[in-house]
């Protein structure tokens, strides 16, 4: 659940790519259309989307995920009632065990950049519609969709990490796919920044190449975790 259509293959392309590979089915819902990408002043809205979603189909192909787009404005998210319950419809029809988006509470990176505020609203209203709405079924009932019980959460750009992803075996298919955005990127300092991003994200636990998030076991209750229980339960 990520905010524009090249936040899956920058954020978490290698561990999306190690999932895929094993097998898991990924299915990538984007929340705007990423109308903003363009520097070019005679660019049309309509334009900067066709490009994108071409760039975007390309990486999602070489992924081998599945894609959802919710056509929001890029740039100006906010976690409206309307976007919850659209997530939640989407989190209820997908019905997947994990769900990855990005850490709400990132305002700024490294001292030297301020964090993209869509991507703070996507982690915000992801995170508002897994609890309560997603699994209970008093919210949204309109949808007509059963309540999902979703194990865990990851959040990615966060200055919190507890789960290091070894991507060393596939970083350069990482660099690939982030390269199919090519309005977005250009190729050489694509692969210098993105292998220096990694080394830096796996600096901590000893990892050549990593990708790092901020991780929640939703499917065991609180008192269960406190006591340290592995069995399954929900805290209401
Ligand atoms: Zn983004």
């Amino acid at each position: 659940m990520l905010a524009h259509p090249d936040d899956a293959e920058t954020m978490a392309g290698g561990t999306l790519l190690t999932w895929a590979r094993r097998g898991d089915r990924i299915t990538l819902c984007l929340i705007t259309d990423g109308d903003k990408g363009t520097s070019d002043p005679d660019d049309t809205r309509e334009a900067v989307v066709a490009r994108r979603t071409v760039e975007q189909e390309r990486a999602a192909a070489r992924l081998g995920a599945d894609v959802l787009r919710l056509g929001y404005a890029d740039g100006e998210l906010q976690p409206t009632i309307e976007l919850r319950r659209d997530i939640v419809r989407v989190i209820r029809e997908v019905r997947p065990d994990l769900v990855l988006t990005n850490d709400p509470t990132t305002w700024f990176r490294h001292g030297t950049y301020i964090n993209h505020p869509d991507h703070r609203i996507a982690g915000h209203a992801c995170v508002e519609a897994l609890y309560p709405a997603v699994k209970k079924a008093s919210y949204f009932p309109e949808l007509g969709l059963e309540p999902h019980v979703v194990a865990e959460v990851w959040l990615g750009l966060t200055d919190h990490p507890d789960a290091y992803v070894d991507i060393t075996d596939v970083l350069a298919d990482k660099i690939d796919l982030i390269c199919e955005h090519t309005s977005q990127f250009e190729p050489a300092n694509t692969r210098l920044a993105f292998t220096r991003i990694a080394a830096a994200a796996g600096q901590p636990r000893g990892l050549a190449a990593a990708e790092a998030f901020r991780t929640l076991r939703l499917a065991r209750s609180t008192v269960q975790a406190l006591a340290g229980s592995h069995a399954p339960g929900n805290q209401d």
